[in-house]
């Protein structure tokens, strides 16, 4: 399988991990979510956790087993985000490493395909999940408020990147949803 291909996220959201509703994880059939959690459910200026926050992540854990999987090695950092929702969390992920996303989904006991990673990153998040053949998810980073939109160098070129190799990412939620995933593991 190609890099273009492994780039490509299935669904790509126009805001922020808070417009993944129910309706949309049950539409996709997904039964588990594995989140990235920098700049993904909270940003990077800060390691407390907002009240929306706390509000999405009871209303989906209803309609999916979820876990956090973070490149992130601060303990401290990673362990209070996740103590504070509830959530089993794994550390130092290195994604685009499979590995520990494998970990994760065996923890869910679910098949692959019904198991999103969720990020904010496509040469992370969207590449291990890939990789690993589960439905992909980009979502617009959390912002902090204080903070310009320019502060997400990296993520920029990687967008910008991507997009010059072919890879279609849509600003508008919903708009775009790469064609069967079972189609494409067969090329
Ligand atoms: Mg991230």
């Amino acid at each position: 399988m190609s890099l273009l291909s492994n780039l490509q996220p299935d669904l790509v959201l126009g805001g922020s991990i808070l417009s993944l509703t129910p309706d949309i994880i049950k539409d996709q059939q997904l039964k588990g979510l594995v989140l990235d959690v920098d700049q993904t459910l909270v940003p990077m200026t800060t390691k407390a956790v907002s009240k929306e926050l706390k509000q999405w992540v009871e209303e989906i854990r209803l309609v999916a087993a979820l876990w956090l999987v973070s490149n992130n090695l601060s303990q401290s950092r990673i362990g209070n985000i996740a103590d504070s929702l509830n959530l089993p969390y794994i550390l130092g992920a290195r994604k685009p490493s499979r590995r520990k996303l494998k970990r994760a989904v065996e923890a869910m006991n679910l098949p692959v395909e019904q198991v999103a990673m969720v990020g904010d990153r496509l040469f992370t998040d969207v590449l291990a999940g890939n990789r690993l053949g589960m439905f992909t998810i980009l979502v617009e980073p959390i912002r902090d408020p204080t903070v310009s939109v320019a502060s997400h160098p990296t993520r920029n070129l990687e967008v910008w990147l991507s997009q010059a190799l072919g890879v279609s990412l849509s600003d508008k939620q919903q708009n775009f949803i790469k064609p069967d995933k079972t189609q494409k593991n067969e090329i």
